[in-house]
């Protein structure tokens, strides 16, 4: 038998099956449609309760047409001051009452960029309504994620990871929110992949990394698997960001082993594995290529 180190050799980064899966853009445009506690370490849970079953939600809906439903107020607040981030911003938004946004003082349409122009419809439409569940710590590495026809989910912890200093010039907390507002009100009117890319054109997402850009973050005895790596191209073309991820249990490499598990397997396990996001690091030009360890 080969020594351990060898055994664990592959020509391909795991990773390939788990993003082969994923749309064009991973801030929205995978589709997720339940998310797993079961393997989460209690003492890895933090205070913000998760509660995605039990959101906080308004029963006026009299209102305008994109709503916020919210695992804590706190959530609910942090998401709008995220929407008044964004850049190329020509109009505030608040929260109403019946949890939807609302856009604040007056408004000259016609000065309105072609991004604000479309966001600013989708609040106004009040015939269809688009959905964003905001969760402070879904548990998973997303940004946010398609779930469904007009529905998407933002992970709050994770998009304050977009507004560190070290990820200043990339995509922003607000830039995240306006694009998955986008994707989740398209989604109502057209598939789930049209939706993200028309979303991009007006506030960027990312682009699927490449497996030469994915790193993966092994222990030293290459035992067990405890984050990733990966370089991302923004759609508008200004750069790459890289974006580290950990798992909050390290996944034993006996479990990604293709010889013992199959790639579906495989895939179940890297899916649903609990992960945060670590780090955030913009850089400009071309996406550098990640030393992938082999
Ligand atoms: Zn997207």
């Amino acid at each position: 038998m080969p020594p351990r180190t060898q055994r664990f050799k592959r020509k391909e980064s795991i990773f390939g099956l788990f993003f082969l899966r994923r749309a064009l853009c991973v801030l929205g445009g995978k589709i997720i449609k339940e998310f797993s506690l079961e393997s989460i370490d209690p003492q890895q849970l933090n205070l913000y309760s998760y509660s995605i079953n039990n959101p906080i939600k308004f029963t006026d809906s009299t209102g305008l047409s994109i709503e916020l439903s919210c695992d804590s107020k706190e959530n609910c607040a942090t998401a709008t001051q995220n929407f008044n981030k964004r850049k190329g911003k020509q109009f505030e938004v608040s929260l109403g009452k019946d949890g939807k946004l609302q856009v604040e003082g007056n408004v000259d349409l016609k000065k309105l960029s072609k991004a604000e122009t479309a966001l600013y419809n989708a609040i106004a439409d009040k015939k269809n309504n688009a959905t964003i569940n905001v969760v402070g710590d879904t548990g998973r590495q997303e940004f946010g994620v398609h779930v469904g026809k007009g529905e998407n989910t933002v992970d709050i912890q994770n998009l304050s990871k977009l507004d560190s200093p070290s990820n200043n010039g990339g995509l922003n907390s607000g830039d995240a929110l306006a694009h998955e507002a986008l994707d989740a009100y398209y989604s109502l009117s057209m598939d789930a992949n049209t939706a993200d890319i028309e979303a991009a054109k007006l506030y960027p997402g990312l682009y699927e990394p490449k497996q030469k850009n994915i790193q993966e973050l092994w222990n030293t005895p290459r035992t067990k698997l405890l984050g990733m790596r990966y370089m991302q191209g923004i759609t508008d073309g200004r750069g790459s960001m890289q974006i580290t991820v950990k798992f909050n249990t390290p996944i034993p490499a006996i479990e990604l082993d293709s010889k013992v598990n199959s790639k579906e397997k495989i895939q179940q396990t890297l899916k649903s594995a609990p992960a945060r996001v670590l780090e955030v690091n913009f850089s400009t030009g071309k996406i550098p290529t990640l030393n992938v360890p082999r």
